[in-house]
């Protein structure tokens, strides 16, 4: 996860550097760490604003934590996370009450320290009450999850998967999953977490960055040998053992897609907070780096993501005591080069030009396939258009997932409508918290009040839920209710309207009803200004006739 951005040689050759910055607009720009680098007002940016933000391991916790709330079953793919250090005593709670329903669970737990990387400050514990609260969880943040004790092995290690994934949009959202991806090895055989070896982070950890130092990692020099291979080999080998390798992929592209779809409701609110629609600015992508674990009956689990994944194809060799020299590493390369090079493709502006020509010229355009999810080639229709105009090079490594299956994943996007509505009454552009006012709106405008729910009642929720999100202390540069907090406030909503109803329906129903009324509102506006422009109009004729 360090922040190293160094290009394949091949790609510097065409693309130009300008470290500190450039008058001249440029149609692509690559950021090192966030999408802050630099100002721009134009083009497009490797970077989404927020995207750094809503990585980290907490708040990726609570957007999955969001999502695990409506949709459980679908988002069993994140272990069951707390976090720390306000849900401490809640963790030590729903342990206790977990063990005395089945005293045969023997659970291990991995504290992970927010906003660390490189397996920094990460531990095993067995017991709740090993978490260590003294001073550092007060002042530093974590996540506490249920630990994975039975990883899928290979040569009896452990390892896990980073794949390389493309938000080339957010709106529409458009997603693209890279078909090779790094399979990353310890470099201590695996044994499930005792007492005794919860500390061997050889064992457990699959980090490169901590492995690289243990004295059994081996350089690869090919794609399926030591202690980083390509996910490709790996998926041969289950395959020549005979298991469904197209369920593992279908299985990993399902993942994705939903993480995404858990991520981009506060990635729409701080894009309309950097980017105002109407206003002169970028437009963004970004490669995102995914580390999954498969399990030993090959369910995929996510880990973590990261905004900005390492794209180094070198790594460091010690010749001499002391003396480093760095080395290509092949296995980096086969994949690192190709997402590059392919984004790259994907966001060339050029090719948008070539394609608006070709759809004025062409009447069909091949139909985006919907069927089930598979692991063949990158056959949608980016590909179609650009295999003409790109003969010569390979082709794509990416392969688009959204929208090509949105039809399966569509119903999982209701915390996306609630960010819709939260942001259409921000009000000021520029800001992410709605205040009171803005709320009352809300509520008045989508006609929630009645005898039952006074503006009263309204304010007190406000400012009930409000006071608690600013509590935890997530981010004090602005006052008011943040994105989470209205979500919460909109489910409370829910809830006491639509009682019977399990939750996704009650706020499904919800949401039905509030842009319901808001539709009304603007087709009253919008007749309204029309009969102010007639009546306006009217009042013309009649001077002039007048005159
Ligand atoms: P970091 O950003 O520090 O790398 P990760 O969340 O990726 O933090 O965790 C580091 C390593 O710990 C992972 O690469 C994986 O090997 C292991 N790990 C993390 N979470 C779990 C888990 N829930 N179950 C089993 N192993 C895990």
């Amino acid at each position: 996860m360090k922040e190293c951005c160094q290009f394949a040689s091949e790609l510097l050759s065409s693309v130009f550097q300008f470290p500190f910055g450039r008058r001249l607009p440029c149609d692509i720009y690559w950021h090192g760490v966030s999408f802050h680098d630099n100002y721009i007002f134009s083009g497009q940016v490797n970077k989404f604003p927020g995207m750094t933000e809503m990585v980290r391991k907490v708040t990726l916790s609570r957007a999955v934590r969001t999502m695990q709330d409506l949709f459980p079953v679908e988002y069993n793919f994140y272990p069951r996370s707390w976090i720390l250090p306000e849900e401490f005593p809640l963790f030590v709670t729903e342990v206790r009450m977990m063990k005395e329903s089945d005293p045969s669970w023997k659970p291990t737990f991995i504290v992970k320290p927010d906003g660390g990387c490189q397996g920094d400050g990460i531990y095993l514990i067995k017991d709740p009450n090993d978490v260590r609260l003294a001073g550092s969880v007060q002042s530093r943040p974590a996540v506490v999850q249920e630990y994975i004790c039975k990883p899928l092995l290979v040569d009896k290690l452990k390892f896990d998967i980073r794949l390389y994934v493309l938000l080339k949009s957010l709106e529409p959202l458009e997603i693209y999953i890279a078909k090779d991806g790094l399979s990353r090895f310890c470099t201590e055989p695996y044994q499930e977490p005792t007492l005794k070896n919860l500390h061997q982070v050889f064992m457990h950890l699959t980090n490169y960055s901590l492995n690289i130092h243990s004295g059994n990692f081996i350089h690869s020099d090919n794609v399926n040998t030591g202690s980083k291979r390509t996910f490709s080999s790996i998926l041969c080998r289950l395959s020549s053992r005979g298991a469904d390798v197209k369920k593992v992929w279908s299985d990993i592209i399902s993942l994705v897609i939903k993480t995404i779809i858990a991520l981009t409701p506060e990635l729409k609110v701080y894009y309309q907070s950097d980017i105002p629609a109407g206003k002169p600015g970028p437009t963004c992508f970004q490669i995102l780096g995914f580390d999954i674990l498969l399990m030993k009956n090959l369910k995929p689990m996510l880990l973590e993501v990261n905004a900005n994944p390492s794209m180094r194809i070198e790594h460091e060799q010690e010749l001499s005591p002391g003396v480093f020299e760095n080395v290509p590493s092949p296995v980096d390369e086969e994949v690192k080069v190709a997402v590059i090079r392919d984004t790259l493709r994907l966001v060339d502006p050029q090719k948008k030009r070539r394609k608006e020509i070709q759809s004025q010229t062409s009447e069909h355009v091949s139909e985006t396939r919907e069927d089930l999810l598979d692991a063949g080639p990158a056959d949608g229709p980016e590909y179609e258009t650009s295999k003409n105009t790109e003969a010569g090079l390979p082709s794509l490594c990416l392969k688009q997932v959204f929208p090509k299956y949105a039809k399966q994943f569509n119903y999982l996007r209701l915390v996306d409508r609630v960010a819709a509505l939260f942001i259409r009454f921000l009000g000021v552009k520029g800001t992410t918290k709605l205040g009171p006012t803005g709320f009352r709106t809300f509520i008045r405008n989508c006609k929630l009040s009645n005898s039952n729910f006074s503006m009263a009642s309204v304010d007190i929720l406000y400012i009930d839920i409000t006071r608690r999100w600013n509590s935890m202390g997530i981010d004090h540069k602005e006052s008011g209710m943040c994105l989470q907090a209205f979500v919460e406030a909109f489910f409370c909503l829910a809830q006491k309207k639509y009682k019977s109803l399990p939750l996704h329906e009650q706020v499904a129903s919800l949401i039905d009803f509030c842009e319901y009324h808001l539709a009304a509102l603007d087709e009253k506006r919008l007749l309204c200004g029309r009969g102010v422009v007639e009546r306006r109009g009217a009042v013309k004729a009649n001077l002039v006739t007048l005159g």
